[in-house]
């Protein structure tokens, strides 16, 4: 992409309304644009992180044998009667009326209408296990939208819905997903530790919410610090062996890590000092599994082998992945701007021309250009005439992990400058050995 083509509305004063550094940087990377209080305008480059973060996601989840398929984002409130939930959900949802009186909603969230097409369509024990996952906006009507994307009232989510035929397989399909997770935010450049959560009146211990530390989470959190040393599972791992699955669920479950809702006092004064963290942290990711909790009143039942009847047992399992766009960059910025994780980065590489206009310096700015793009790289050409001051802010500020700088000087002795966003590194070297770099 070149500069001068793109869309990229950098705003260069620091906008009031945002609390937090995640927020501000969004708005001033013009990544994002409120609408309205919690619903956003995903701008070109907003999008491309979105995109990136939801390949990863998708990937991640398809690995893990869960199916996609898109949901609507307007429900008819039927479904939520024969559940119980449209009375019992509260003013969160968004409650619709279409021109011949039929009540409808934004969905908030789609356990309901997941089960209503595994009944219509499933009616054996031979069809299982089945994950359905799907990613769709959702709406949430949420008391206090703030912090940009991060409590939006409109926003992304992955919401992935497991059916086996009893509790120990129901198991397993949490575990899935699970392990599916745990690679999800690594390769999104986080630590995210799954740490147990309230599971209701559904009780047991399958309800584990995944969280990035951070100042600026709205949840408060205790964990134990060998999670911070915790080597996530490769992508090797085989997600048709129950046993590789319960080992790594028990050892990344086994130290201590709990929400505020679920903590033990007790347990957490027998940690050493040293070990433990308590802090605050942002809710990425929750998995849960509820058992029979839709499937029971909505008749979402399978022919079990003795040729019973049984309510397909059932989990849920979210990933927020406009959140975690937010999380991304708390977790990884410095004060000149965003610092993003090679895996989730709008551009691999950015090419600064210093002087546009000047033969040598177009001709070599071009040079790597097609270079990067030869090599596979999406690159972003700062073709523009803007001063250097402002070109190098705004490259520091969309935190592209490299920077190339072609200036006149330099190129006078064949040298271009090598510039590493997360170490702040620069290193001069003949164009040559850039070229090769990028090849
Ligand atoms: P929170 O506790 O932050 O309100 P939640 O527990 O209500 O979140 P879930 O119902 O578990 O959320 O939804 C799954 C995921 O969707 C969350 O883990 C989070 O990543 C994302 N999510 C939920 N609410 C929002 C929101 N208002 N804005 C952005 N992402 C959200
Ligand atoms: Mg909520
Ligand atoms: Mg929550
Ligand atoms: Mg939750």
């Amino acid at each position: 992409m070149r500069l001068s083509h793109y869309f990229l509305p950098i705003l260069k004063e620091t906008p009031r309304e945002a609390e937090i550094v995640s927020h501000r940087l969004m708005l001033r990377a013009g990544m994002i644009k409120q609408q309205a209080a919690g619903i956003f305008s995903f701008l070109p480059l907003g999008k491309k992180v979105l995109d990136k973060v939801c390949d990863i996601v998708r990937e991640e989840q398809n690995r893990a044998g869960a199916i996609e398929i898109l949901m609507p984002t307007v429900q008819p409130a039927d479904l939520w009667q024969e559940s119980g939930r449209y009375n019992a959900y509260g003013p969160e949802m968004l409650r619709i009326r279409d021109r011949h009186d039929r009540d409808m909603l934004y969905g908030p969230t789609n356990e309901e209408m997941v089960t209503d097409i595994f009944r219509t369509y499933v009616r054996s024990y031979k069809d299982l296990p089945l994950n359905l996952y799907h990613m769709q906006w959702k709406f949430r009507d949420e008391v206090r939208p703030r912090f940009g994307v991060m409590r939006g009232r409109e926003f992304l989510m992955k919401d992935a819905y497991s059916f086996d035929l009893d509790y120990e397989r129901g198991k397993i399909a949490y575990y899935r997903m699970f392990v599916a997770y745990l690679r999800t935010f690594e390769r999104c450049g986080l630590t995210a530790i799954p740490m147990r959560a309230d599971t209701g009146p559904i009780g047991g211990d399958l309800s584990h919410e995944f969280i990035v530390l951070a100042d600026t989470g709205e949840s408060e959190v205790f964990c134990n610090r060998a999670f911070l040393e915790f080597e996530t599972p490769g992508v090797d791992t085989d997600y048709s062996d129950d046993k590789v699955l319960t080992d790594l669920v028990t050892r990344w479950t086994t130290p201590y890590a709990a929400t505020d809702e679920m903590h033990d006092e007790d347990a957490w004064q027998k940690l050493p000092e040293d070990e433990r963290i308590s802090a605050r942290g942002i809710e990425v990711g929750h998995i849960f599994h509820f058992g029979t909790k839709y499937s029971d009143p909505m008749g979402a039942r399978v022919a079990g082998p003795d040729g019973q009847q049984v309510p397909v047992s059932m989990g849920s399992y979210g990933i927020g992945p406009t959140r975690l766009l937010g999380a991304i960059i708390e977790a990884s910025h410095d004060d000149a701007g965003i610092v993003w994780p090679k895996g989730v980065a709008p551009f691999d590489v950015s090419i600064i021309n210093m002087k546009v206009g000047d033969g040598v310096c177009d001709e070599a700015a071009e040079k790597l250009y097609r270079a990067a793009k030869d090599g596979g790289l999406d690159p972003l050409l700062d073709d523009t005439d803007q001063r250097a001051g402002a070109k190098f802010a705004t490259h520091e500020l969309i935190g592209i992990p490299a920077q190339i700088v072609t200036g006149p000087r330099g190129l006078a002795n064949g040298v271009v400058e090598w510039r590493d966003r997360k170490s702040g590194d620069k290193q001069e070297m003949p164009l040559d050995e850039a070229l090769n770099r990028l090849a």
